[in-house]
């Protein structure tokens, strides 16, 4: 394997954050943003983490985060999203593979991501363990439609490049 891309999508339902409602703390990228509604999900709902995950096994043809770590086990109730990143660079790096660069959109109304940026991109290139000029990370709102425009929900695409090294 000399050059792979890999694409990965998510999306995570947003409420108000536990006890009123069943949400999360709101964690992107790794990184907490201060907001009154979070992701609801088996894990710790970080779709940033989840979206890099899967773009990463995508890139090999591997199975997805869905297979490898099921939501109905209970293993991984509140689990850390690193974890199963860790997992995907543990094979990636198994394939003499790493990341060349990779490109992240982030959509959702609130909170707003610029603030959190530096911080995302610090913590994924610590991660990735590859320099941030190799990271991207773009917000978007929705533009006030549908469940992501009205702050019900978070989306992140993600599209990366794997490479020999
Ligand atoms: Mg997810």
């Amino acid at each position: 394997m000399s050059a792979r891309i890999g694409h990965g999508y998510d999306l995570h339902r947003l409420e108000p954050v536990a006890p009123v409602g069943a949400g999360r703390p709101f964690v992107l990228g790794g990184v907490r943003v201060p907001h009154d509604r979070g992701p609801v999900g088996h894990s710790d709902g970080d779709a940033l983490l989840h979206a890099i995950t899967d773009a990463i096994l995508g890139a090999m043809g591997e199975p997805d985060i869905g297979q490898l770590f099921p939501d109905n086990d209970a293993r991984w109730e509140g689990q850390d999203s690193e974890l199963f990143l860790v997992e995907a660079l543990r094979r990636m790096r198994e394939r003499g593979l790493r990341v060349g660069n990779l490109d992240a959109t982030v959509i959702c109304e609130r909170p707003k991501i610029g603030p959190a940026k530096a911080a995302i991109r610090a913590n994924l290139a610590r991660l990735l363990g590859c320099s941030e000029d190799r990271l991207n990370l773009k917000g978007k709102t929705h533009e006030k439609v549908d469940a992501v425009g009205e702050g019900r929900a978070i989306e992140v695409h993600v599209v990366t490049l794997l490479e020999a090294h």
